[in-house]
């Protein structure tokens, strides 16, 4: 029996991976669970699957399920919170699926103490994984990627040297704007923006997948995750998302994961690995399938996905930058002050004006994180 963390319950990976736990109850035990914006929806949870502990927002909402469920010693509140869920239960695997930077500290907590992660943050990755990784590997800690490309990545790579890999191919969907003529980005509205043709996700990462900088973070995340070089990092459109992600080794060879698109599959195999358990949340048919298609992304319409390749040569707080930078520009977006193809010139004005620095520690991490953000803040508000 496996005992689990699930931070960020009520998001749309921790609604899955709470699915993919019901049906194994021999397997799985639930220990904590976190929520931040969705109470209602947390509520439920703790009513269906009665975790241990539980970490809401703010003392507000922790009063609320105090009267609800009249339990005292069991809830934890806000960042404080994550840390003391992650640095101090007693817990096998951490699911790692807050969104935002508020997902670092509880990482950070986790590979100290030498546990599992199952990790479908990005910005833990993308801003300090260096750090992270080399933490992780010297305390044992496993870091097992959710995400459905690195996860497919992690499956290819499965009794393989690393040396022996020529490149990763990481396959994108290219969004719901891959044929939208550049002119026009202008004029896309935050709806159609929030319509991504494959995957339900949260608005913040549909955002990241229209303007392909979520395909951007992933390259910067293979390549802590994998321990490569940024040059075999190569990104390729592929509309059907059924191709999750592929791997070339050095003799031509090449595996790739695939499978219809259904996230249970990456975070089940992450929570049960190394075994696998049998399920049957997709039926992939080939004959059914008809084509798969594959086409080189457009780095000049998706200026995005270009600024990631070029943080990830820049290294150092560059990811960082670019990684505050795109959470604000894209909020710009979602409330109208700002159009869908001034994302990346956001982007571009922090790269431009805030300090670069090579190895920075955590602290120059968080304080370089704040800094991107108030600087944009004051400048587009
Ligand atoms: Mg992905």
């Amino acid at each position: 029996m496996k005992k689990v963390l699930i931070l960020g319950s009520t998001g749309s990976i921790g609604v899955n991976a709470l699915d993919v736990i019901s049906r194994f109850p021999e397997k799985f035990s639930l220990e904590c669970i976190s929520g931040h914006n969705n109470l209602d929806l947390l509520a439920e949870q703790i009513t269906k699957f009665n975790p241990r502990f539980v970490v809401v927002k703010n003392d507000n909402d922790a009063e609320i399920l105090r009267q609800k469920f009249g339990k005292k010693n069991d809830i934890f509140v806000g960042e404080n919170g994550l840390r003391i869920a992650a640095g101090e239960l007693d817990y096998d695997i951490m699911l790692l699926s807050i969104v935002g930077f508020a997902g670092l500290v509880p990482a950070l907590e986790g590979v100290k103490r030498g546990k599992r992660i199952a990790i479908a943050n990005k910005e833990t990755l993308v801003v300090a994984g260096e750090i992270i990784t080399s933490i992780a590997e010297k305390n044992g800690s496993e870091i097992i990627p959710v995400d459905s490309e690195h996860n497919a990545i992690y499956q290819c790579l499965a009794g393989e040297r690393i040396e022996d890999v020529r490149q990763l191919i990481l396959t994108a969907s290219g969004g719901p704007f891959h044929s939208t003529p550049a002119e026009t980005f202008r004029d896309i509205t935050v709806e159609q923006a929030l319509n991504h043709p494959n995957w339900k996700m949260g608005n913040k990462i549909t955002i990241d997948s229209a303007t392909m900088m979520n395909k951007g973070f992933e390259v910067i995340e293979a390549k802590w995750l994998f321990n490569l070089n940024g040059e075999k990092i190569k990104v390729i459109v592929h509309p059907q998302s059924v191709v999750h992600s592929m791997v070339e080794f050095v003799d031509g060879s090449i595996k790739a994961g695939l499978s219809l698109p259904d996230m249970r599959l990456p975070i089940q195999y992450a929570l049960a690995y190394p075994e696998r358990l049998e399920s049957n949340y997709v039926n992939t048919n080939f004959s059914k399938l008809h084509k798969l298609t594959f086409y080189d992304p457009d780095m000049e319409k998706f200026r995005c996905l270009k600024l990631a390749f070029h943080c990830l040569e820049l290294s150092g707080t560059a990811p960082c930058i670019l990684n505050a930078a795109n959470e604000i520009a894209v909020n710009l977006f979602l409330d109208g002050k700002i159009s869908f193809d001034r994302i990346s010139e956001v982007i571009e004005a922090a790269l431009d004006n805030m300090p670069l620095s090579q190895n920075p520690d955590i602290d120059i991490i968080f304080s370089i994180d704040r800094e991107t953000r108030n600087f944009l803040i004051s400048k587009y508000n």
